[in-house]
């Protein structure tokens, strides 16, 4: 993998170097990446753990694949429970769900690490890569983190980093059998993304392997719409219950 010079600065200077890992097949090559290059002592891999509606099995799958030291964060809340609380699903457009289950706790996480070291510098490593959306495509690979930054009394200086945002789908997944692992099994059985069983974002096949795998699960989702009345996707500018969705009723 060749550094870009800013990143070679940064790991002279002994940044510390966060790897969010979801246990998915982006943050899995990231890792694999990361771990050539980055200086042992100068690596830190953290789960933003979702509980009950991850895919049962992610904290194993990354487990068995990480050397470095290895962190699980966990918000005060649940995804169910804000939805329930809300009475709205999130959206593509209002993420309530990643700001507050994952890069808040991941964020928290990394000022207290930070401060405990007595370091100054972290590099926050994020797995998207350009091709997966539009908005995507748009992101800087670097930048400055202005808003986890300060330059006061505390200071601390934050650069966000997306070592594999150049990655094509097929790159990923050689890259992931070239280091000698398997990505989630999941990926095996067709499912695109992972994370969240049944995500906001979610292909019409991941959300119906997820209700097939995952029944239980699936019947809190759709009684949860039922109890909120509003429904997680919709159809044009219309509605769409889960189960329509996704085309499997609960009995
Ligand atoms: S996987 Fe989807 S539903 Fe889950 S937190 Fe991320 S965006 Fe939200």
């Amino acid at each position: 993998m060749n550094l870009p010079e800013e990143i070679t600065d940064l790991i002279e200077l002994g940044a510390i170097f966060y790897c969010s890992h979801s246990g998915g097949k982006d943050s899995q090559v990231m890792y694999t990446r990361l771990r050539q290059v980055i200086p042992e002592k100068q690596l830190v891999v953290i789960h933003a753990n979702l509980g009950e509606v991850e895919w049962p099995g992610v904290i194993d799958h990354i487990r068995r694949y990480v050397i470095h030291p290895f962190h699980i964060v966990k918000a005060n809340k649940t995804f169910l429970g804000m939805v329930e609380a809300r009475g709205m699903w999130p959206s593509a457009a209002y993420r309530q769900c990643t700001s507050d289950l994952k890069r808040g706790p991941i964020f928290k996480y990394i000022r207290n690490d930070l401060k405990e070291r007595g370091a100054t510098v972290a590099v926050n490593c994020i797995g998207l890569r350009a091709v997966e959306s539009v908005a995507r495509a748009k992101r800087e690979p670097f930048r400055y983190n202005t808003q986890e930054s300060v330059n006061g009394r505390v200071i601390r200086h934050v650069w966000d980093w997306l070592p594999i945002f150049d990655l094509s789908t097929a790159e990923v997944f050689q890259e992931i059998r070239e280091a000698g692992e398997e990505p989630f099994w999941a990926y095996a059985d067709g499912n695109e993304r992972l994370s969240c069983v049944f995500c906001i974002m979610g292909s019409v096949n991941d959300l119906r392997h997820g209700a097939i795998c995952n029944p239980d699960l699936y019947r809190r989702y759709v009684e949860l719409e039922k109890q909120i009345g509003h429904t997680m996707f919709m159809k044009g500018k219309v509605p769409i219950s889960l189960e329509d969705h996704v085309g499997i009723k609960i009995s």
